[in-house]
């Protein structure tokens, strides 16, 4: 079983039953719904699909929602030296540049609507824009946003990630819904402003697609490098997104350096890789998410368990015990009795080689662990009282086959459970 988590982005070459069904088989842990594309209905379907063949398995939903994203509301015909008119936010200045469908047409702005063309290409409606020098006056969240974020809560889905982030302030208005929400990290401000982004949301998600373009291409990996690090340090989930095995879009196999970089993704300690349109338009969609668990497979083992000071907080401290004491010990697996999933993060972020095993009351937090590195998610009836943990784990612990009979395990929690954010509590027993 890998550990790092897979998130594969549903479109129209995998919306019907039997692609869903094998791309679970296949390994997928978190469907992504990009509502950039598709209707209500489409994604209500796929939602619905997911949740009946997922059956038993913990297979959580991702609604990824466009925020201020901006795009050509015609088709452009753009030569180099020419002035063209198109639509601007409030923000632009004079002299900034516009890069249009990924950087392919490049233009600067003059005044008003008009700008010069740079690079200049035949583009239809509907492409990306985008202003990566610009301190853009728009609003975080969209009219439509705010729709598709009322459709997903009635839906259920486990996560919202929202696009464009610039600062903290601009998770305010999701996190109001009670999802957990996924920061994408593709904005220059959102760059300068990681630190109080990672500890305002509840997961992140290195979005290199547009980061490529908002950012000068040469620094994408090192901020890919930097914001792991912090999302890891903070126990928050992070997802490496965007072109990890591209050219599978059209052919059977993987780059030299698409595999690799899955590889370094890993070892990089990303929690989670995704796969864009190569699973949702791809034409090997199943092939990509087998040959991405393969190299994580092959990567994982290098992976060491983290050794650096786990500070003061007396929660980072016991987890990392937990971890130090199941090495030393031999213990087969770190059992995690948790309600909301805190402590089976915390216990994750040190990257542990035994199975983290997290039992919980709570089918949410089942689903929300399929984004977090290595853990194993079992839902079990309420334990009662905390004598009642440490005798009742061992069915359920067993029933995974993780672990063998008689062996050592390392109990970790927070007592009492009905408060969240809190770990406390180090066991150590047989199986
Ligand atoms: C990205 O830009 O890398 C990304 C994941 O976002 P989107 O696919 O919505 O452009």
């Amino acid at each position: 079983m890998t550990r790092t988590r897979i998130v594969a982005t549903l479109g129209p070459a995998t919306a019907s039953e039997e692609a869903i069904a094998a791309l679970i088989g296949a390994g997928v842990d978190v469907f992504r719904l990009n509502f950039s594309h598709g209707t209500h209905e489409d994604h209500g379907a796929a939602i619905g699909r997911i949740r009946r063949l997922a059956g038993d398995r913990p297979v959580a939903i991702l609604q990824d929602l466009c925020g201020p994203k901006f795009r050509l509301d015609r088709p452009l015909r753009a030569r180099a030296g020419e002035i063209v008119e198109i639509p601007l936010p409030g923000g632009v200045r004079p002299g900034d540049p516009v890069l249009l469908a990924d950087g392919t047409v490049h233009l600067e702005v003059v005044d008003g609507m008009r700008c010069r063309v740079v690079i200049g290409g035949d583009l239809p409606a509907g492409k990306g824009i985008n202003f990566p020098s610009s301190r853009l006056d728009v609003p975080a969240l969209t009219d439509k946003d705010r729709r598709d974020l009322a459709f997903g809560v009635a839906q259920g889905v486990d996560f919202v990630a929202l696009s464009f982030v610039r600062r903290a302030s601009d998770l305010d208005e999701v996190k109001r819904s009670g999802l957990p929400v996924v920061a994408k990290i593709e904005k220059p401000e959102a760059v300068e402003n990681m630190e109080e982004i990672v500890r305002a949301a509840d997961g992140i998600m290195v979005a290199r697609g547009d980061l490529g373009v908002e950012i000068p291409i040469e620094r994408v990996p090192v901020v890919q490098k930097r914001l792991i690090a912090l999302a890891n340090r903070a126990g928050k989930p992070v997802i490496t997104a965007t072109q990890m095995l591209r050219s599978m879009v059209d052919e059977p196999m993987p780059t030299r350096a698409e595999a690799t970089d899955v590889a370094n993704a890993v070892l990089d300690g990303t929690d989670a890789v995704m796969l864009s349109e190569e699973t949702a338009i791809g034409k090997y969609a199943v092939e990509s998410v087998r040959v991405m668990d393969r190299i994580i497979a092959e990567a994982e083992p290098l992976l060491a368990p983290r050794s650096d000071d786990p500070g003061r907080d007396p929660e980072d401290v016991l987890s990392a015990a937990a971890c130090e004491m199941a090495e030393r010990i031999g213990a087969r697996a770190i059992v995690v009795p948790t309600q909301s999933g805190f402590t089976a993060r915390k216990v994750a972020r040190r990257r542990p080689r035994v199975p983290i095993i997290a039992l919980t009351p709570e089918e949410k937090t089942r689903l929300r662990l399929s984004l977090v590195w290595g853990v194993a998610a079992v839902t079990v009836p309420w334990f009662g009282d905390h004598a009642g943990v440490l005798e009742q784990f061992r069915e359920p612990v067993r029933a995974t086959r993780l672990v063998p009979d008689g062996s050592r395990v390392v109990v970790t929690a927070g007592w009492p459970f009905a408060t969240p954010g809190i770990t406390n509590l180090v066991h150590v027993t047989t199986l």
